[in-house]
């Protein structure tokens, strides 16, 4: 949303009753899309344009040029009312001119004068003083004011965002921070000047003859005019550019017809004349005081009924396009819901595969768990029977070491009883000796 966008719904309500207060003649929008392309023909464009949106008859509708070239994704649409401007820039939609479209609305030909600003101080746009202005006063494209010869002057001058901005900054006044000061606001008016060479109010490109524009002869220059002033436009005695022709103050009050309208329906000015730079008085001009008979009771209330229905119509166009946009909204989330959806299916689709995978693995492995267990089994049986085997052999160690003991029980005994019958027979030996001695001795005595 640009700094735009939002500064016309801050302001809305208020608005929409100055615009239709104050019709402009031309309303404009600019619109973009990326499907302009196949829309090349008039009547293309005006038969979308009426399936859209319902207009059926713009002043314009054509691509624009920008920098000697058509900008391809833009168009400017123009149209007399502003219940078709509140089509125009209201939502689209979606399947306008096939990719869609944005639209920019655009401001009101207002300018305003900043009075009295120092003209020292540099007014450059892209300093954040300014564009902090800009956004508080509702204004665009602040600059200064330079002479012919480019020397810059004490007034900066602005566009205005909306009707109300005008109105409020006229009224109010400007606060500039860069100056510290408040500074009177004035409607910019521009005056309608006649031909420099041969003083016609009815063009600026010249290809008539040169004239004195205080007579209107063709043989002198003003410079050197010894005659009494002739007006070139109405004959009046006076210079073609004296502030006094009517014909020229008629120009200048018919090009700023939109900006006096609101000044004066504002109260701004208590008349049209004051904007003008002269005294005109009020006795020639065809304003009538209005009393009230019959006749205009009739066409008053007529008028009132008829500001009360064009308020409302605008209430239900704005409803429209609040509707359109919730609509397109709608569309949009649901599209938006059902590709989440649809993902989502897929993903649960992903999420079933991946179960069914884990499934799978989970009876594999319980496959192998049951083997193991059986393994398991097969082992446990397989120990128990060694247990038995060990056991078994340990009961045989178990006899074989009693017989062991008793076998060594046994050779003591033998060993023991072998060693007695040797030493009885050791002992009888003995005795026999020892007799056989004794004897010996005996005999030797003898
Ligand atoms: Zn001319
Ligand atoms: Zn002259
Ligand atoms: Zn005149």
């Amino acid at each position: 949303m640009t700094n735009l966008d939002s500064h016309f719904s801050t302001e809305n309500g208020n608005n929409h009753e100055l615009e239709l207060k104050y019709p402009r003649k031309v309303y404009e929008a600019i619109i973009e899309s990326n499907g302009f392309e196949k829309f090349e023909n008039i009547h293309d464009r005006l038969r979308e344009l009426s399936r859209c949106l319902g207009i059926e008859n713009p002043l314009a509708i054509q691509p624009i040029m920008e920098h000697n070239k058509i900008e391809k994704n833009k168009m400017k649409i123009e149209v007399d009312n502003y219940y078709d401007y509140m089509k125009l820039i209201g939502p689209w939609p979606v399947n306008s001119f096939n990719t869609g479209v944005m639209a920019r609305p655009t401001p009101p030909k207002l300018v305003v004068n900043i009075i009295n600003v120092d003209k020292a101080i540099v007014i450059d746009r892209d300093d954040k003083k300014i564009k902090e202005m800009e956004d508080i006063y509702g204004l665009i494209n602040v600059e200064r004011i330079t002479t012919k010869e480019n020397e810059p002057t004490n007034k900066l001058k602005a566009n205005v965002r909306s009707i109300n901005d005008f109105i409020k900054c006229i009224k109010q006044g400007i606060y500039i921070s860069l100056t510290s000061k408040k500074h009177k606001v004035t409607p910019s008016i521009i005056h309608s000047k006649v031909c420099n060479n041969c003083g016609s109010i009815n063009h600026k490109i010249c290809k008539m003859n040169k004239r004195c524009l205080r007579c209107g002869d063709y043989d002198h220059d003003r410079e050197s005019c010894k005659k009494w002033p002739k007006c070139i436009n109405c004959g009046g005695k006076h210079s073609c550019n004296s502030n006094d022709c009517e014909k020229l103050n008629e120009k200048t009050l018919l090009i700023n017809a939109y900006a006096i309208s609101i000044l004066e329906g504002e109260g701004i000015i208590e008349n049209k004349n004051r904007v003008l730079r002269t005294n005109r008085s009020n006795s020639n001009n065809d304003e009538v005081v209005a009393t009230i008979n019959d006749n205009n009771l009739d066409e008053i209330v007529k008028h009132i009924l008829q500001r009360e229905l064009d308020t409302e119509r605008t209430r239900v166009i704005e409803l429209e396009n609040k509707m359109n946009k919730y609509i397109t909204e709608s569309e949009t989330k649901f599209v938006n819901l059902d590709s989440a959806v649809s993902k989502l299916g897929d993903h649960v689709i992903d999420l079933d595969a991946k179960v069914t995978d884990i499934d799978s693995k989970i009876k594999s492995v319980d496959t192998k768990i049951g083997n193991i267990e059986k393994k398991a089994i097969l082992l446990e049986n397989k120990i128990t029977e060694i247990d038995g085997k060990v056991t078994s052999v340990e009961e045989k160690t178990q006899k074989l070491k009693i017989k062991i003991g008793d076998l060594l029980k046994k050779a003591d005994s033998n060993h023991s009883e072998a060693l007695k019958k040797q030493d009885e027979n050791f002992q009888g030996l003995k005795a026999l000796i020892q007799n056989l001695s004794s004897n010996m001795t005996q005999s030797t005595t003898y």
